[in-house]
């Protein structure tokens, strides 16, 4: 992006995000019940339910090199699960440094990030941001960053299904850990709240880290992080 021109050295290109989706890697959509109140799988198994209980859309997992293409525009549940939960790199996947600092978010749009804001875009690293904001079709003109002291869980993206007839009741939205519709719902992301958001200019890190230090960063990047 032309603003970041200056301190940013080029993206390698072919950078596949951590969370993004791969060819083989297809949702399953089991048969729909309910039990107990709530939506349920026929064939459920423990992996099905995140430590809330909530039902989770059935990716393929399968080992690197046998996933087939990158999906750039789509989203792994169970990698965007994981790398909320545990405050890994969207893009690298790296944990944090120091787990006690703040996450660093980069968001799609102009307005600056807010005080509790909800999102279902995990963290990511500095250098990755000096990556994504030039490769990422969804962040190319319109991004803003923000640090966030804790990001705890909200809620989740998915499809809510009516509980009489289980068919789905609309698109994608979110729902928030504990409501009725939550019971109800397919989850695809999970979605967190972000706490004590700091606005970050990031022309300022970019210079701060320094092009030589951003160029051996993208270069740790393009080696493929383990799954
Ligand atoms: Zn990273």
């Amino acid at each position: 992006m032309a603003a970041h021109s200056l301190v940013l050295p080029p993206a390698p290109p072919g950078i596949v995000p951590y969370i993004a989706g791969w060819s083989r890697e297809t949702l399953v959509t089991p048969r729909l019940t309910s039990c107990g109140g709530r939506l349920a799988f026929v064939d459920e198994s423990h992996l099905d339910r995140d430590s809330w209980g909530t039902l989770w859309v059935r990716p393929t997992l399968l080992p690197k090199g046998r996933r087939g293409e990158p999906r750039l525009r789509e989203v792994h549940p169970y990698r965007q699960r994981r790398a909320m939960r545990d405050g890994l790199c969207q893009v690298c996947a790296r944990s944090p440094d120091d787990p006690a600092a703040p996450l660093l978010f980069l968001l799609r749009g102009d307005n600056p990030i807010r005080e509790r804001e909800r999102t279902a875009s995990p963290p990511v690293c500095l250098p990755c941001a000096g990556i994504s904001v030039q490769l990422c079709p969804y962040l190319l003109r319109h991004h803003v960053a923000a640090t966030a002291d804790s990001a705890p869980a909200w809620g989740l993206a998915g499809i809510v299904h009516d509980p009489v007839t289980l068919r789905p009741m609309g698109g994608d939205e979110q729902v928030v850990y504990g409501s009725p519709a939550a019971s109800w719902v397919v989850a695809g992301r999970m979605v967190v709240e972000l706490h004590g958001v700091t606005p970050v200019d990031l022309k300022v890190e970019f210079a701060r880290l320094g092009r030589d230090r951003l160029e051996k960063e993208f270069a740790r990047v393009e080696v493929p992080a383990a799954a």
